[in-house]
């Protein structure tokens, strides 16, 4: 949720920008030459913006796909390697649930971390 109205939020502001940026455009006759630039940055400024929200899109697709598993979780990382874990791996000891690491044999629980 709130990562949806953050990208709202950002798409609003770049589309301000964008308008904002073509105004200075079009107001930029002499001797208001230095607006634009200013437009210019804004637009740019608006294109960042765009690009930094679209970036996020794939990240909300693995959160979907992790939830409507049967584990739900992040993807993990062995604290010890650093390599990418099957969450499908994960056994119950004592009813804390553990992975093993397929590269480096390192044994750790996994810890329950909010996902967001
Ligand atoms: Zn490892």
């Amino acid at each position: 949720m709130a990562k949806g109205a953050l990208k709202w939020i950002l798409y609003l502001v770049s589309a301000g920008l964008i308008v904002l940026g073509g105004l200075f455009l079009m107001a930029s006759y002499p001797p208001y030459e230095y607006r634009l630039p200013v437009g210019v940055v804004f637009i740019a400024v608006a294109i960042v913006l765009l690009y930094f929200s679209r970036e996020k899109k794939p990240i909300e697709i693995t959160q979907t796909v992790n939830v409507s598993g049967p584990i739900k979780m992040k993807e993990l990382h062995c604290p010890n390697c650093g390599a990418n874990l099957d969450a499908e791996k994960t056994i119950v000891v004592d009813g804390r649930p553990f992975i093993k690491c397929d590269y480096c044999g390192n044994n750790f629980e996994v810890t329950e971390e909010p996902t967001w």
